[in-house]
């Protein structure tokens, strides 16, 4: 569904991602984890059209989708939820949710808006209330819920579990489950490589701007470099 193949890109004259390949089928949920700067957060704003690659392709559905402008892209049915979640805090939680729906017109905006009240009933409780006076974890979900609200086929999450405490952590992973059950494929950038790998299918390591490692999740969770390196055991 989703290609990546031989992505070089970075800010300026600074190269941060080097010749990174890899691939989101249908109905996965494929990881991409990593340390702090290892390109994560640019290998999703390449695919986004928000950096524009040095060189090396994105592939959606078939489709070059290789620099194009990032209202096209989300047209297409890719979403990104970006890390530090970028909510408009002076907005009532429903305007943040409409502003997530920008290309998608009037009836299909009511069904959308029915789906994700159904997966986050407290945003429907909270609807009138401003973005700014939920909890983190109500941000967290409001943020994951507004990038469905352009009916993504691939949702694309940057470090949902950001900031957040070990049990919100689990309902927020738990929630990313629920919405591929819902058919929406996922690509989840993630630090926190246990939680990422205990839901995903398939992962990816990046180190330095280079995938290091590919994989199924359960064998790059008993992988020895990703056991020391990324989930501190021997
Ligand atoms: P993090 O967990 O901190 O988000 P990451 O794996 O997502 O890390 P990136 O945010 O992609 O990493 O950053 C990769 C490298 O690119 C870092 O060295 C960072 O300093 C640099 N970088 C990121 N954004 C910019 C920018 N706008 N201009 C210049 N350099 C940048």
């Amino acid at each position: 569904m989703l290609e990546i193949r031989g992505l070089n890109a970075g800010y300026g004259e600074v190269q941060v991602l080097w010749d990174v390949s890899l691939r989101v089928e249908k109905g996965e949920i494929v990881s991409l984890i990593g340390a702090n700067g290892a390109g994560k957060t640019t290998t999703l704003r390449s695919v986004m059209g928000i950096v524009k690659p040095f060189r090396g392709e994105i592939v959606f559905n078939g489709r070059d989708i290789t620099g194009l402008p990032t209202h096209r892209i989300v047209r297409m049915g890719l979403s990104l939820v970006p890390e530090g979640r970028h909510l408009f805090p002076k907005m009532t939680v429903m305007d943040n949710l409409r502003m997530g729906a920008y290309a998608v017109d009037g009836s299909k905006y009511r069904d959308l808006l029915e789906r994700v009240f159904q997966i986050f009933p407290v945003l429907k409780e909270r609807k009138d209330q401003l973005a700014s006076t939920l909890s983190g974890g109500e941000q967290q979900m409001l943020a994951i819920a507004r990038g469905l609200m352009s009916d993504p086929q691939v949702l694309m999450l940057d470090e949902p579990s950001l900031g957040l405490a070990p049990k919100i952590v689990k309902r927020v992973m738990k929630v990313v489950s629920e919405i591929r059950e819902e058919g929406v494929t996922i690509l989840l950038v993630e630090q926190n490589a246990k939680i990422s790998l205990e839901i995903s299918d398939r992962g990816y390591v990046l180190e330095t701007g280079r995938v290091v490692l590919e994989g199924g999740s359960e064998e790059l969770l008993r992988n020895e470099h990703v056991r020391r390196a990324y989930l501190g055991l021997m």
